[in-house]
């Protein structure tokens, strides 16, 4: 994409649509850094941003300096291969991240990785983060994976997030952090804001000993709300396997399950406590469609779908819940 500067400062892309000056985006990554500090997401210099200036040309954060003091003039510019171009400080060590996301997204023009609390708990205990409970979470973030742990730095990193990066919007980085992006820095820093703090309330759900997950019709106003505002979905993509069409996070909704075991529970006033099926509560996949997991599963699911699909897809979660369980 060649861009040139006009003469107002601003940038135009060969489609000739304008864009923000330079100046303007280094301005902007220093906020948006100054409001990752604030909240607490990133403690010493962790964490680091960028934005797509054009095909080959990544504006980033430079490495050692809190994310919470960073001056315009900090900023740094890589190539697509991280080779720094410009810039007084050392480009983020974990540009590699980066630079994966955008070469597997054309559309996104901002990533940004930190290390969020709450959300960051999951990465370490390896749970992964549920679907079908939130609706903030199911519109604005969807599934979200978590990627197998490297270290730091490491090229590795890039690899390591390579399975998700088409699906997702949000990645968690296994007994690291996470990694969010989108098509500009306002939009990356909310879905950082809404992991940790859907992160945060399942913490807390977890306290209260007990999960109610969404309906199936719920769910399907939510997944038919995404569609509608043409957000991207891998549940409800053409040709999406059942798999992706479940509700995910069995992990954790079985280990509140497993609280309710040890703790009892609060019940609603409709009676709409619902822990999942653990162990002698499992039955047999033919005869599984009462919970509202499993309904939802069902509704979900194209009308396409033979019983040999639903069967096995049912299969699949029960033995999830069977493993997580045990
Ligand atoms: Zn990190």
């Amino acid at each position: 994409m060649a861009t040139t500067t006009t003469p107002n400062g601003k940038f135009s892309t060969a489609n000739g649509h304008p864009r923000i000056s330079e100046f303007k985006l280094k301005e902007q990554m220093a906020d948006i850094g100054r409001r990752i500090w604030l909240k607490g997401f990133c403690a010493g210099n962790e964490g680091n941003h960028s934005y797509r200036l054009s095909e080959d040309r990544i504006l980033c954060t430079p490495s050692l300096i809190s994310k919470g003091n960073l001056k315009p003039d900090d900023m740094c510019i890589v190539d697509m291969n991280g080779k720094q171009i410009s810039g007084k400080r050392k480009r983020t060590s974990e540009i590699l991240l980066h630079l994966a996301i955008y070469r597997e997204r054309p559309d996104v023009r901002a990533v940004i990785h930190s290390h969020p609390p709450h959300a960051t708990a999951f990465a370490v205990a390896d749970v992964e983060l549920p679907t079908c409970i939130h609706p903030e979470a199911e519109v604005f973030l969807g599934p979200v994976k978590t990627a197998k742990y490297v270290t730091p730095g490491d090229t590795r990193l890039g690899q390591s997030i390579k399975p998700f990066v088409k699906d997702s919007n949000t990645i968690l980085l296994g007994n690291h952090g996470v990694v969010c992006y989108g098509p500009d820095l306002e939009d990356a820093y909310y879905k950082l804001e809404i992991v940790d703090a859907y992160a945060r309330i399942l913490l807390l759900v977890k306290q209260l000993g007990s999960v109610k997950p969404l309906g199936a019709d719920e769910m399907k106003e939510l997944l038919a709300l995404k569609s509608k505002f043409g957000m991207f979905d891998p549940r409800t993509a053409p040709g999406a396997s059942p798999e992706k069409m479940a509700c995910g996070g069995v992990d954790y909704v079985s280990r509140v399950g497993g609280e309710i075991g040890t703790k009892g529970r609060m019940q609603s006033s409709s009676g709409g406590t619902v822990p999942v099926p653990t162990g002698s509560e499992l039955r047999p996949s033919t005869a599984v469609q009462s919970s509202p997991m499993e309904q939802a599963i069902h509704q979900m699911l194209p009308s396409n779908y033979n019983e040999k699909d639903i069967d096995h897809l049912v299969q699949t979660i029960t033995d999830q819940i069977m493993a997580a369980a045990s």
